[in-house]
């Protein structure tokens, strides 16, 4: 009742409004004929429409939740480290790495575990229960099997709700508040190969309707048992959306989906979208400016939007990118938090408090983001010297020996007046020139005769790739090497192109090479080698 803390207006109009009563009534008195208690209650009932009033009034506009979503949040995120699952520690774990983790949970009675379902290639969907409120909760994750990061934050949710610490205020309201079903990983398939789709080739979010696949049949079948009153759709999303316009990735974005093309709001999505107001502001004391929305476009075959018209109110959450974090595991703490501020928020009704116009105050999801910006270079074209900006992209390619499982593969994605986008990593470098990297024709006899000494000479000398009499099998990549290796007679041309890749060094005005780019990654060459810097077998 943070209401009856009228402010000094309030008062103020109070007080006249007293005053207009009895007036009236003293003109009127007479007339109306009013005996003392009719007058008393005339009066009290006047009051309290008052009071009721300004109490609406004040909680349509300057009423701030009096919940501790933010410190909910706020405390996940500084115990996290309690909390992690150890067992996971990148993005491309398998579906067998997660089967012990839910077959221990089956030791503890806080949690009901089950196979729920089989996927296409006969893999176990597991669902696990936990608490005994009344609000229904259902949370799955990883539709899209290259989509980890929520999974991850899943675990680490599972080993939350069953410590004991100062945070137990927090994990009790939850679970007596509310029935959480989490499905951990529901396209096994694909996260086996650590690929969106699932062994039918079936985007499973394009299945919603059609329901080909098994995995959206059991997606379908528990929303309909259970008919829990929100669901969590848990995504990744590209690392290259930014928040808007500016220059932050979108690190985390929430929609509460369309449930038709008019993106009708109704009680249903209502309730989502109160719930992403809350998680926005727990979100925004954590990573400041690095949350958006996603489009609210309605797509007629994707679960979100048809789990919504099957009134589940539904809450996506998409995990995009962060500087420095290519395993995501920043993210997945701050997924986490989110993830535990929302179950408060839900059950302690508190979404119930936010403003449906505060979640269109949420900037949109935008592309402007690019691995590395080279800005305001030199570049030598048909003879004429230009002046360019070159964003360069870094693809993941699959490769089991990495030991994260995958390496980079660069290509140049924009050339020109590149003002309006932004890199990860931007170097400006006015008055350098760029030119394209040398091949180095004289063929080394394998690449164990490079040493690390002779790699830089070479790339201080403008080469970028070099010949290599025996090649290294096509398992090699990513090369332990600060360069691109070919066959002794391979046709290879770096020069500056769309698509092409990004291999080249920039010089400054005397001819010397200052920064070599192999493969779009920066070596400065006044500097030391970068951690991240491999060249590739082209
Ligand atoms: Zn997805």
């Amino acid at each position: 009742m943070q209401c009856l803390l009228a402010t000094e207006t309030q008062t103020t109009d109070f007080a006249a409004l007293l005053h207009k009563i009895y007036l009236l009534d003293d003109l009127n008195n007479v007339a109306l004929n009013y005996d003392p208690m009719q007058k008393y209650l005339v009066l009290i009932l006047t009051c309290m429409t008052f009071i009721n009033t300004q109490c609406r009034q004040q909680s349509a506009t300057t009423h701030k939740p009096d919940t501790l979503a933010t410190e909910v949040a706020q405390q996940a995120f500084n115990q996290y480290a309690a909390y992690k699952e150890p067992a996971i520690r990148n993005r491309r774990f398998k579906p067998e790495d997660i089967v012990p983790l839910l077959q221990q949970l089956k030791q503890n009675p806080l949690y009901e575990v089950e196979v729920a379902g089989k996927s296409v290639e006969d893999r176990d969907i597991y669902l696990v229960k936990a608490g005994t409120g009344k609000t229904k909760v259902m949370l799955w994750s990883q539709m899209h099997g290259d989509e980890s990061t929520a999974t991850m934050a899943l675990f680490d949710l599972f080993n939350f709700l069953q410590q004991s610490d100062e945070l137990d205020t927090i994990r009790q309201q939850i679970l007596q508040n509310t029935t959480l079903y989490m499905v951990p990983m529901l396209n096994p398939d694909g996260a086996a190969q650590f690929k969106r789709r699932n062994a039918f080739e079936i985007d499973l979010n394009r299945d919603a309707l059609r329901l080909q696949s098994p995995e959206a049949r059991l997606l379908k079948s528990l929303r309909d048992s259970l008919n829990p009153e929100f669901g969590f759709n848990l995504h990744d999303q590209s690392r290259y959306y930014t928040v808007g316009s500016t220059s932050k990735p979108a690190t985390i974005s929430f929609l509460a989906p369309a449930f038709d093309y008019a993106q009708t709001v109704d009680t249903v999505r209502g309730r989502a979208m109160r719930t992403i107001v809350g998680m926005n502001e727990a979100l925004q004391q954590l990573a400041p400016g690095h949350v958006a929305k996603y489009s609210d476009e309605h797509e007629p075959r994707a679960f979100g939007d048809n789990i919504q018209k099957w009134g589940t109110s539904v809450i996506l959450i998409e995990s995009g990118g962060y500087k420095n974090d290519p395993e995501k595991q920043y993210i997945r703490q701050l997924n986490f938090a989110s993830i535990v501020s929302a179950l408060y928020l839900i059950a302690k009704e508190d979404y119930e408090k936010y403003q449906l116009e505060d979640y269109y105050k949420i900037p949109e999801n935008e592309r402007n983001l690019f691995d590395l910006v080279l800005r305001k270079v030199q570049y030598q074209e048909e003879g004429q010297t230009i002046l360019l900006d070159v964003g360069i992209i870094r693809d993941e390619v699959d490769a089991l020996k990495a030991p994260q499982g995958f390496y980079y593969r660069s290509s140049v994605q924009e050339i020109g007046d590149m003002s309006v986008f932004y890199g990860y990593e931007e170097i400006n470098v006015e008055d350098l020139t760029l030119v394209p990297g040398k091949v180095y024709e004289q063929p080394f006899k394998s690449i164990d005769q490079l040493t690390a000494a002779r790699a830089r000479k070479l790339l201080a000398d403008g080469y970028t790739t070099v010949r290599v009499e025996k090649l290294p099998a096509a398992s090699a990549n990513p090369l332990d090497l600060p360069l691109n290796v070919t066959s002794k007679s391979a046709k290879v041309n770096h020069n500056l192109r769309m698509s092409g890749g990004a291999n080249f060094v920039l010089k400054e005005a005397d001819g010397q090479v200052r920064y070599a780019i192999v493969n779009g990654f920066v070596y400065d060459l006044q500097d030391d080698k970068p951690a991240l810097f491999h060249g590739i077998k082209l």
